[in-house]
């Protein structure tokens, strides 16, 4: 239902409470969020309210990066496991997704004849483990994520973190909407304005079939084929 994302000089955890808070309007069942520090993530997700997930996230909660996320549950009930992030088994990645993944049990089935191992019912999960089998022969994670993509049927908004690439968050869009926000030496990404303008004004809109990456210092677009595109970004003008 709703993504937010964070990456800069500023703990991530309070940004993406805030913009989780921000985008409550829209309905949702459960909340959760990651952040990366030193090589590990950290989660944590709850079934309930944006303040239920407040109260879960400990005062340490310390890192520079994060993706976060409200559910509106379509395949598996509102709980804390199938609340998103989902994680690969080997903690390195994590995903949230909006969306439905109408090929999820197709490609659970393989996963797990692969040795996956799921810990939720929703659809969202196989990305994970789909992104943490491409990971290790890809030389960055946006490739990861394209090449995992392009495995998947359905509609999708998604933001993915890699343990071991603290610097970069991957946003990909199909069907559902995702907008980069461009700050001061700071990038953010959601799945609707009104998570930005407390941060920025100055936003670019991605299309269907375009991913990007962002970090601290930038931001580079590119389609399902893996051409780059050029993007110009437009000023919002919102009463925050
Ligand atoms: N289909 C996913 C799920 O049920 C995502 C739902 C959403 O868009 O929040 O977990």
């Amino acid at each position: 239902c709703g993504i937010v994302a964070y990456v800069g000089p500023q703990d991530a955890a309070p940004i993406l409470l805030e913009g989780l808070q921000r985008l409550e309007y829209r309905g949702y069942d459960s909340a959760g969020l990651v952040v990366s520090a030193r090589g590990s993530l950290k989660l944590r997700k709850v079934k309930g309210r944006v303040a239920d997930l407040a109260s879960a996230v400990p005062a340490r909660f310390k890192g520079n990066l994060g993706i976060g996320h409200t559910r509106w549950a379509t395949h598996g009930e509102p709980s804390d496991v199938n609340a998103h992030p989902h994680l690969s088994n080997d903690q390195r990645i994590a995903v949230v997704h909006n969306g439905i993944i109408e090929n999820a049990d197709e490609l659970r089935a393989k996963l797990t004849a692969d040795g996956a191992e799921f810990a939720s019912e929703t659809d969202s999960e196989v990305l994970a483990h789909l992104i943490a089998r491409t990971v290790a022969d890809t030389a960055n994670l946006s490739e990861a994520v394209r090449l995992a993509l392009k495995r998947i049927v359905g509609t999708y908004g998604i933001a993915v973190v890699d343990a071991q690439r603290p610097g970069e968050v991957v946003v990909a869009r199909n069907g559902s909407p995702i907008v980069l926000g461009l700050g001061e030496k700071e990038m953010f990404a959601a799945s609707d304005v009104a998570a930005l303008v407390r941060y920025t004004r100055q936003v670019v809109h991605l299309e269907d079939g375009e991913l990007a990456v962002i970090k601290a210092d930038g931001f580079t677009t590119f389609t399902m084929d893996a051409r780059e595109t050029a993007k110009e970004p437009l000023v919002v003008d919102w009463d925050a």
